[in-house]
């Protein structure tokens, strides 16, 4: 992969584009700051943007579009049956991931709801390598069973596992064997895997997992909305693949998979999503599902802005030093925190730097959410933004008890050229301080706990005056006013 050596900054990733328009960002003082996320019941996603300086929540629609994405949607046409754009679209897709049919949907959620209405079953399995969150909530709606079937070092936090989202293949095959293929709606991969701290599969895997479902009868699914990092580490990584393009790569993999879908707010550095298929009979029953939830065959709830940009989008991503930016600036604020002791899961993957808030804030028990204590105390002495990935993001069990997540992390994402150095290296700076003051840190407790995705709108308290303390030891420290 084309790379830049620098002899002096060795680590340093490089920016492979300029900036042309710009977003006023603010700092507020820490008094400002512990305002506004009281207001917002101490829950970063009820923060106001306004109030945010860097905003690592997601990568989801926050990507930075290029001139060329801008000029291509100024060209849009803007039919409502039969669109220009469509077709130009779908001609694209197709012929980059190698399927020949492709229905569009407004974003990977939607996509989601579509191949669930058409595929799942009350009672019916699906397994997969990892859950993700609106992915699961789908599956569950139509009453099927999702199976995770991530290897062991999938859930290991420190590890040099390149490929920590493949799929067990034991596991799969004991799942063919003591499930009846009728009871599988479909098997799910999910590239970069998000949930697990944004890390791929290898080629190899999805060639053996597409084998085994070859074997057996059942319907492959890829979620690609993570592709383009996942794309990226296949690249780097994996051997025999580093002389391929990323094209020759994305070609290869698709095609094993009977269905591909990605959020194009994520991959394509856009907004809107889309299903591609190998199988006729199945586009005709999703067709109607199109017409009735998304809208017309050629739009799908997109605007024909979005679609022109999609297209010019995902062709950007393919170019070597474009879809190398994610990972590049992730790798460098994930082992320069390293060289600071600060806990971040390893290897870096896509999407963005994972903090391991169990290790961060071994004094805050699980049930207190280490990690949207963390999310609230990078806030406070910062201004950034992350979300927890955590035991809040877990629905509680039927009986009122907590289901502790399996893994307690704080996302800080990373959208694709949106940030600069200067300012991963501040995140870095205060995220480094936090950690050399942990122990003033403290847990939270809801107030407002809502049934269904409660750390979307659930508000919560601090346990005991912590974040006072937290603030008077940071403005001792830094004696500027924010
Ligand atoms: C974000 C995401 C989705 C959902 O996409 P939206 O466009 O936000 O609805 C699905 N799968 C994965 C892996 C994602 O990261």
């Amino acid at each position: 992969m084309k790379k830049v050596t620098m002899k002096f900054l060795p680590n340093q990733p490089l920016e492979f584009h300029k900036v042309k328009i710009v977003q006023k960002s603010y700092l507020l003082s820490p008094e400002k700051r512990f305002k506004a996320i009281t207001k917002a019941g101490n829950n970063t996603f009820l923060l106001k943007s306004e109030d945010v300086f860097l905003d690592m929540l997601t990568d989801s629609g926050t990507n930075a579009m290029s001139d060329e994405q801008l000029a291509a949607s100024m060209t849009a046409d803007d039919a409502y049956a039969g669109s220009k754009t469509y077709y130009k679209l779908e001609e694209k897709l197709t012929e980059l991931f190698g399927l020949p049919y492709f229905l569009p949907a407004h974003q990977g959620r939607a996509c989601e709801h579509l191949i669930a209405k058409a595929l799942v079953k009350p009672g019916m399995r699906v397994p997969m390598n990892y859950h993700f969150t609106t992915t699961k909530a789908h599956i569950l709606a139509q009453g099927g069973i999702v199976d995770e079937l991530i290897i062991a070092e999938g859930l290991n936090l420190v590890s040099d596992h390149p490929f920590k989202g493949n799929m067990d293949l034991a596991k799969l095959k004991k799942h063919f064997k003591s499930h009846s293929v009728k009871d599988i709606a479909f098997v799910r991969m999910e590239a970069g895997t998000n949930l697990i701290g944004g890390q791929p599969f290898a080629l190899e895997n999805a060639k053996e997992v597409t084998k085994l479902c070859q074997k057996y009868g059942a319907i492959s699914v890829l979620d690609a909305s993570l592709l383009q990092d996942n794309l990226y580490f296949i690249k780097a990584k994996e051997s025999g693949e580093t002389e391929k393009t990323i094209k020759e790569i994305t070609k290869e993999l698709c095609s094993l998979f009977d269905i591909v879908y990605f959020s194009a707010r994520k991959f394509g550095f856009a907004r809107g999503g889309g299903i591609l298929l190998k199988d006729k009979k199945l586009l005709d029953v999703m067709k109607e599902f199109v017409i009735l939830y998304e809208g017309f065959l050629t739009y799908g709830g997109m605007s024909t802005k979005e679609m022109e940009a999609i297209r010019v989008g995902i062709d950007e991503s393919m170019e070597d030093d474009v879809i190398s930016q994610g990972p590049e600036f992730i790798k460098y604020m994930a082992e320069t925190l390293l060289k600071f002791n600060v806990p971040v899961v390893t290897p870096p993957g896509g999407l963005g730097c994972h903090l391991d808030a169990r290790s961060f804030l071994p004094h805050v028990p699980s049930n207190q959410y280490p990690a949207g204590s963390l999310a609230v105390a990078l806030y406070l002495i910062s201004g950034i933004r992350g979300m927890e990935r955590g035991t809040m993001s877990e629905q509680r069990e039927s009986d009122g008890s907590e289901r502790i997540a399996d893994v307690e992390l704080l996302r800080l994402a990373i959208p694709r050229r949106t940030f600069t150095l200067s300012q991963i290296n501040y995140a870095i700076d205060r995220i480094v301080w936090l950690y050399n003051h942990r122990e003033l840190v403290g847990g939270l407790k809801f107030v407002k706990e809502p049934n269904i995705l409660r750390f979307f709108f659930g508000e919560l308290t601090p346990i005991s005056d912590w974040q006072t303390k937290l603030i008077a030891t940071f403005k001792k420290d830094f004696k500027t006013s924010f």
